[in-house]
């Protein structure tokens, strides 16, 4: 089957949210024709202008082989709330129209052939029934009005996957700006909001010229716009040309604080990374989604390192993508980098924390190992040689194997098509150590080896070696550090973990001793006291990696029993508030640490909670410490803190109310807080800070309940399984603490294709957790 281009010519009746048109579609097939085409009403299948007969089962158009000419299809479809293919994004009393097509969405806009490896050309022409603007992934060659019809033609796109078309339509503010040649255009549909996007413009020209730069191939398309679409399910999409964001990862604005502007930053870089890597190169099936994910993930840090070298980046990788990923990956039930996905559906649960979190760390592991420039040219390489076609994981191990002459595609197999990951013991010997691997598992270790590339310090010496079987002496001190930079995807369980502490020379060291010790503490082989113990020495300790991952795992600690942990996690806050007193620069870990220490420390909460009369002229800093602080002892949390949701004008404050609102230990005034979050009035896409609420130690049994009741909106507002089998992961394993049996029968019932990975890891997680609780009755 080939397929060279699609013409495609739509009316879209924007205020009776129905549309139409024509598909004309330039293919060959020597057997049967199938097309993709979810829920359209098919009005007529012709070849070459001859009607044909075909089938339709409301999935799918069948038409009998060979088949050679142009296809064209009539069609007729409606445009529903429900955030996936086509939609209806409301804000305020109107819309946009809008869409999201990865990875299956692009069947239930136009009938097409929807597979990543089926690159065509693109022509549309759109027409609408008023003055409203609209957004495709190419510029429009031509305007014009029709009697009551506005006419856009766009310009043909590249080749390139049906995943990746845009379309949007309503009335849109901008900003433009140009870098070189291409026009850079924020667009929003909220005119007070424009300003807005100056920040997110900014950063995206900045890594515009960055990218082009470092994979030595220009920007591909005429102009990239970064849109604001007020109801999204994702974070953010990499549409080729046409970006588009939830509001929180692109609006920066008065009331925004430091970690926001990371956060904007990040996503930006992010997607922009994804116009090379996805978009004018694209995995061949969704088996490789990892790729994608993987590199625009490792690669939007490497331009905020080069933006913004005083962020520090590096930390907040690890702290976000590498201890995240590993958490997950130490269950049996995890998946490896590079899953087989036998059908699309199965497609949307691997949008998890291994394929971005897991892939990223590995790429900054291979990076390391060969270097930064044979990296940067093996990807260049291997980007030139299938710009605008496909590729697998193959192709780019080779080209990187082939510029540093070492032996890539043994050691990246291995990492990526095994699940789980290493942990290196260390014996003493006469002369110097035996290192040992198995893979580390919550439930026990298993015996499993990878080719681990280790770099290791002695003294001030640095030194790597790579470790191919499952043991290894080195004539080394037992004091070496062994995984110097926290660049190894691996762990270490040391025989001494305080000397092991004391014997680290900087904050990234210090953080993969605590990360080793915490996820041993999990495993059982070490005790609170220990873990605790060592959290205490690194108390005075102030900055992202440090501060946000101890808090990440205490909070977790806290979350599973809280009265085993209060004392010296309020200990450990105090100690931290007090070394950021005076200290400039690191907004976004002062707003983490005051924000946790208002939902435990009662005399901390008493002295904020007053403060929520003034909440728009606060400090943006100190406003979700302000909302929390209140809703552990205001009075009425909910209906004072459900009116001020009401009163606010960006998401950013929204969900910080939503997320204090969750936090309210009372466990009615909690209850109406869920009631409240699926009520209508909070936006589909935030639906998902359940997990917020299923953090709360105090309501857990209202949590589960709800979930139970509840499940099912996941699917009705998302569109697929993919949020719901993230969500069960994020709050099972807590919310099922002492009711296991019972959470065990009513996932295993569930039968929902495409949540099985969730339901498995989630009930692992559980009996760890469980474990815990019942360890520190
Ligand atoms: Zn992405």
């Amino acid at each position: 089957m080939v397929i060279d281009s699609y013409v495609v010519d739509l009316y879209v009746r924007f205020r009776d949210l129905t549309y139409g048109g024509s598909v004309e579609m330039n293919v060959s097939s020597d057997g049967e024709l199938l097309i993709n085409s979810v829920d359209l009403s098919i009005r007529s299948v012709s070849i070459d202008g001859k009607p044909i007969k075909y089938s339709y089962d409301g999935k799918v158009i069948k038409i009998d082989g060979p088949v050679s000419g142009v296809v064209r299809i009539e069609f007729e479809g409606k445009i529903p709330d429900r955030l996936l293919g086509i939609y209806r994004a409301p804000y305020g009393d109107s819309y946009i129209i809008t869409t999201q097509f990865e990875p299956t969405g692009a069947r239930y806009f136009i009938p097409c052939i929807d597979h990543p490896a089926v690159k065509a050309r693109f022509r549309f022409r759109v027409r609408v029934d008023g003055d409203y603007d609209v957004i495709f992934n190419t510029p429009p060659l031509r305007v014009y009005w029709d009697g009551s019809w506005k006419v856009f033609e766009f310009a043909d796109t590249p080749r390139m996957s049906t995943y990746l078309i845009y379309l949007g339509i309503g009335r849109f503010y901008e900003i433009r700006d140009k870098v070189g040649n291409v026009d850079v255009i924020f667009a929003t549909p909220l005119s007070d909001r424009v300003e807005e996007g100056a920040f997110a413009i900014d950063v995206a020209k900045k890594v515009l010229e960055f990218y082009s730069n470092y994979f030595e191939i220009p920007y591909p398309l005429p102009k990239l716009h970064l849109i604001h679409v007020p109801e999204f399910a994702a974070g953010a999409m990499e549409n080729w040309g046409a970006i588009t964001f939830r509001e929180t990862a692109l609006l920066i604005g008065r009331g925004s604080t430091e970690a926001s502007r990371r956060r904007v930053a990040e996503v930006v870089a992010h997607e922009i990374a994804h116009q090379w890597f996805g978009d004018l190169v694209t995995m061949a099936w969704w088996d490789d989604l990892w790729l994608n994910e993987s590199f625009a993930t490792f690669m939007s840090y490497k331009a905020m390192d080069a933006l913004f070298p005083e962020w520090n980046v590096w930390f907040r990788f690890l702290a976000d993508e590498t201890m995240n990923s590993m958490l997950r990956d130490s269950l049996m039930s995890t998946h490896p980098v590079h899953v087989p996905i036998a059908s699309e559906e199965e497609a949307f649960e691997i949008f998890d924390d291994i394929s971005y979190g897991k892939g990223a760390s590995l790429l900054r592991m291979l990076e390391n190992y060969v270097g930064k420039e044979d990296f940067r040219r093996g990807l260049s390489n291997y980007l030139k040689g299938h710009a605008y076609s496909n590729a697998t994981e193959d192709g780019l191990w080779r080209s990187i194997e082939e510029v540093s002459g070492k032996p890539i595609m043994k050691i990246m197999k291995a990492w990526v098509d095994k699940p789980g990951h290493p942990v290196i013991t260390v014996e003493t010997e006469t002369q110097g150590v035996t290192l040992r691997q198995a893979r580390f598992v919550f439930g026990g270790n298993v015996t499993d080896t990878w080719p681990i590339p280790i770099v290791f310090r002695v003294n001030d010496r640095v030194n790597r070696v790579l470790m191919e079987g499952d043991s290894l002496s080195l004539n080394i001190p037992e004091t070496t550090f062994l995984n110097v930079g926290g660049s190894g995807y691996y762990r270490v369980k040391y025989n001494d973990w305080s000397k092991a502490l004391n014997n680290a020379s900087d904050d990234i060291e210090r953080w993969s001793v605590l990360n080793d010790a915490y996820s041993h503490l999990l495993q059982g082989s070490v005790s609170l006291d220990e873990y605790l113990r060592l959290v205490k020495s690194v108390n005075n300790v102030v900055n992202y990696l440090l501060t946000t991952s101890l808090i990440m795992q205490l909070g977790t600690l806290y979350s599973i029993r809280p009265s085993a942990i209060k004392e010296a996690f309020v200990d450990y806050l105090k100690a931290q508030s007090r070394a950021l007193e005076g200290m400039s620069g690191i907004d976004d870990v002062r707003e983490i640490v005051l924000a946790r220490r208002a939902l435990i420390d009662e005399d901390y909460e008493k002295t904020l909670a007053d403060m929520v009369k003034d909440y728009e002229n606060a400090n943006p800093v100190m406003r979700q410490a302000i909302v929390n602080a209140y809703a552990i002892v205001g009075d009425n949390p909910f209906e004072t803190l459900k009116n001020l949701y009401r009163s606010l004008r960006t998401d950013e404050d929204r969900v910080r109310v939503l997320s204090a609102m969750l936090s309210i230990p009372r466990v009615e005034e909690y209850a109406k807080a869920l009631d409240f979050l699926v009520s209508g009035e909070v936006k589909k896409q935030d639906v998902r800070m359940f997990i917020v609420g299923a953090r709360n130690p105090f309501t857990r049994d209202v949590s589960l309940d709800w979930l139970v009741k509840n499940y099912k909106l996941f699917i009705e507002a998302y569109g697929d399984p993919g949020t719901l089998s993230r969500t069960l992961i994020a709050t099972i394993p807590i919310i099922g603490i002492g009711r296991e049996g019972e959470v065990e029968r009513f996932l295993r019932n569930l039968n929902i294709p495409g949540i099985e990975m969730g339901v498995n890891a989630s009930l692992e997680l559980l009996k760890v957790y469980s474990a815990f609780y019942s360890r520190y009755a």
